[in-house]
Formats: C-alpha cells, sequence, structure tokens
C-alpha cells in the first residue's frame, strides 16, 4: 500500500491567516475599531491556561484586540456569570467564550446560556447548537469546522461518502455529525454503548476519532484507503501527547490521516478566530458597538 497522505495543519492555518489578517484590516478601516474577542478562564488548569494564551496570542497576531478574564479556582458560578453578563452588555466586545473545563461546582448545562447567542464564537449556546442542526445560519462549532476545513484543503469531498464519527460529545462528536451530514456524507454516529465498533467503522471511508481515549482507534477499525481524522488529544503516562487513533496501524491502512499533534488541534483556534471577526462584522453592520 502506498504512504497515505499527511493531512497537516500548516498549510490551512497559513492561507486563514493571511486572509483573516486582510479581512481584519477592512473590517477596521471600515468601522473604525478592532474585532475584540474575550475569555474567561477560571482556575489554573495547565492544558487551559495554555489554550486561553494561544487563544490570546492568535487574536493579536491578526490584528484583533483582546481581554482574559482570570478567576481562581474558588470564584462562585455567580461571580463568574456576573462577569459574563458585563461581557455581554459591553459594545466593545464581539465575542466571548469560557473555557472549559469548569472547576467542580459550576453546572455545565446552565453555563451553556450564560455567553449572549450573539457572542457566542463556541457555539456552544443551544439557540446556535440548535440553528446548526437545522441548518441555518450560525456560528460554526471550532473543531468540527475546522476537521471540514481540512478535508477541503486535501480534496476530500464527503458527498456520497460514509462517514464514521467516534464520540457524541456536544462540542465535537455531534456537530461533526452535523456538518458531514450537511456536506451529503451518510453518517453512523457511534459512542460507547455501540457494540462492535471495528465492524461498524470499517465501513466508512471516513473515520473520525473524537473518544477522548489514546490510540484507542486501531487498525481493524480502518478499511484499506480510507480518511482517517484523529480529534483525540491525550498525554501519555511517559508525557507524549497521542490522538485516539493508533497513528502507525492506521496510517499503513488509510490514504489519508491527521497526525496529533499538528492536525486537528491547530485548526480549532482559527475558526475561533474567524467566528470573532463574524461576530463583529454582524454586530457592528446592525449598528451594535
Ligand atoms: P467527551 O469526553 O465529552 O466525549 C467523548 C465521547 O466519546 C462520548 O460521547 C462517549 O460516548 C465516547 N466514548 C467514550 N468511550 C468510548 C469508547 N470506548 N468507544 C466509543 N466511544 C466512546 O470528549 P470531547 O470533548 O468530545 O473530546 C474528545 C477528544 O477530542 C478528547 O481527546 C479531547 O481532548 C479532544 N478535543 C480536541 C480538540 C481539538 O481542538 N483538537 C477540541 C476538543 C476536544
Amino acid at each position: 500500500m502506498q504512504q497515505p497522505r499527511l493531512m497537516i495543519a500548516k498549510p490551512v492555518v497559513e492561507g486563514l491567516k493571511s486572509s483573516l489578517t486582510q479581512e481584519v484590516a477592512e473590517f477596521a478601516r471600515r468601522y473604525r475599531r478592532s474585532p475584540r474577542l474575550a475569555v474567561v478562564l477560571v482556575g489554573q488548569d495547565p492544558a487551559s491556561v495554555i489554550y486561553t494564551r494561544k487563544k490570546g496570542e492568535m487574536a493579536v497576531a491578526l490584528g484583533m484586540e483582546h481581554e482574559t478574564l482570570n478567576f481562581p479556582g474558588t470564584a462562585t458560578p455567580a461571580e463568574v456569570k456576573a462577569a459574563v453578563d458585563r461581557l455581554n452588555a459591553d459594545p466593545n466586545v464581539d465575542g466571548i467564550l469560557i473555557q472549559r473545563p469548569l472547576p467542580k461546582g459550576f453546572n455545565e448545562e446552565e453555563v451553556l446560556y450564560w455567553v449572549s447567542p450573539e457572542k457566542d464564537v463556541d457555539a456552544f449556546h443551544p439557540v446556535n447548537a440548535g440553528r446548526l442542526m437545522l441548518g441555518l445560519p450560525c456560528f460554526q462549532p471550532c473543531t468540527p469546522t475546522g476537521v471540514m476545513e481540512l478535508l477541503k484543503h486535501y480534496g476530500i469531498n464527503p458527498a456520497g461518502k460514509i462517514a464514521c464519527v467516534i464520540g457524541r460529545s456536544s462540542i465535537v462528536g455531534k456537530p461533526m455529525s452535523a456538518l458531514l451530514l450537511q456536506a451529503n456524507a451518510t453518517v453512523f454516529q457511534c459512542h460507547s454503548r455501540t457494540p462492535d465498533l471495528p465492524r461498524v467503522a470499517s465501513q466508512a471511508d471516513i473515520v473520525v476519532g473524537a473518544v477522548g481515549k489514546a490510540e484507542m482507534i486501531g487498525a481493524d477499525f480502518i478499511k484499506p484507503g480510507a480518511v482517517v481524522i484523529d480529534v483525540g488529544i491525550n498525554r501519555r503516562a511517559d508525557g507524549k501527547v497521542v490522538g485516539d487513533v493508533a497513528f502507525e496501524a492506521c496510517a499503513a491502512k488509510a490514504s489519508a490521516i491527521t497526525p496529533v499533534p499538528g492536525g486537528v488541534g491547530p485548526m480549532t483556534i482559527m475558526i475561533l478566530m474567524k467566528n470573532t471577526l463574524f461576530a463583529a462584522n454582524q454586530r457592528s453592520s446592525k449598528g451594535l458597538s
């Protein structure tokens, strides 16, 4: 079998950086202000601290403004909600995101409603999640949209293909299936209760792993020639960061595969930036800022 195509994010990220930099500059010329992203971080989860910093750095690199609100892990939900309410009401803020995971004591379901739908650049608010399911214009779910951009860049059209999404979280699995369905794939939505996963997944032309279990997806999940997308980010006991896909074994059967790191991961932040600019354009064109 030939070597699979390695679907790395770098060229897609570079292209998006350059187009977004131009679009942000055009926005600033037109509206005499820059799009502004606010990130709310509660506690000091090490991965969250890094992700939050990277989001701010990317916003600045593209010419946007950003602020991070840092709360100690002891902050109460009421304190954090009051700050989010202020950001919702602040005409200078276009996009708001609340970094997950939140400390115990926060009701995840309730938090989904905190950021107003017009500023919900993570696309987690039930209004945006619902609009996505209905195929209505909405913010794009960051990680799944990043996957779609990667597929597009590498010339893989899901139309008419069988796609198998493993994982059904609200953040990745479900919106991933919705986007693949919109792109005319036939979608198998698999999860922890799916019996005989390898039998189901190995029928698919595109396999997306979004499970959160290091290297769980082995060669027996992969049909020869399938496209393999690895959303997982897992730190192994030896400190190495790996995906949900056993890379070497699956690469031996795949026609194209994403690496971890350097595959899906860097795309997420770029879609977040696109959403922030989209929010800014929507708000400014309606005279809301
Ligand atoms: P989650 O824990 O919320 O959901 C995991 C899903 O996997 C669940 O729906 C569950 O049903 C399913 N699952 C669990 N065990 C399973 C099993 N043995 N077989 C089949 N399905 C099983 O996780 P999430 O937020 O969707 O994240 C999934 C992975 O993607 C994690 O590794 C996370 O770190 C990573 N992630 C990456 C990015 C990125 O930017 N690349 C963004 C978000 C999440």
